[in-house]
């Protein structure tokens, strides 16, 4: 009797799905992945999934003080890869090696606290980012195509090129 334990399953994946995505390392050794946000702020893409209007990124933060205040309409999913921030709406600080879940409804103001040099955080995002004056009135949003045109600018401009990002969307 043949063991199959070891046996890759033997049959086509469906024609419809997509492409699997791994990235050894997400922190990236190439400056040039990391696409600038704003001053001290970069992001760096991992999944951005125009089907479903979600995005998957690292967060690096080299800056302290108030990074951003938004609502999330969906859910938000993180996990703290180098140092710590907190937001001014909970008592709780992430720190390296934290998850959190941010539920859909929530509106905070994100903290990087002065004696951390550098954070880095995975976030999975789901649907918008909307920026907001503390009594809610919308100055700005970010959404997975808004962010899709940021990377393409970026890597277009560094040299990376499209194909680069391409890898990135689903
Ligand atoms: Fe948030």
């Amino acid at each position: 009797m043949t063991d199959t334990g070891r046996m890759p399953y033997q049959l086509p994946f469906p024609p419809e799905a997509a492409n699997e995505i791994v990235i050894p390392s997400p922190i990236p050794e190439d400056e040039r992945v990391w696409v600038p946000q704003a001053d001290g702020v970069w992001f760096r893409p991992l999944c951005l999934n125009t089907r479903q209007g979600y995005w998957v990124n690292l967060l690096r933060v080299r800056r302290a003080g108030v990074l951003s205040r938004h609502r999330h309409p969906g859910p938000v999913h993180g996990h703290v890869l180098r140092g710590r921030w907190h937001y001014l709406e909970h008592d709780w600080v992430a720190t390296a090696g934290s998850y959190v879940f941010e539920p859909p409804g929530e509106t905070h103001t994100l903290v990087v606290p002065e004696d951390c040099q550098e954070m880095i955080t995975l976030f999975h995002i789901t649907g918008a980012m909307i920026y907001v004056d503390p009594w809610g009135k919308v100055t700005g949003y970010e959404d997975v195509f808004s962010k899709i045109e940021m990377c393409r600018k970026h890597y277009d401009s560094c040299g990376l090129g499209g194909a680069f990002l391409d890898q990135f969307i689903r």
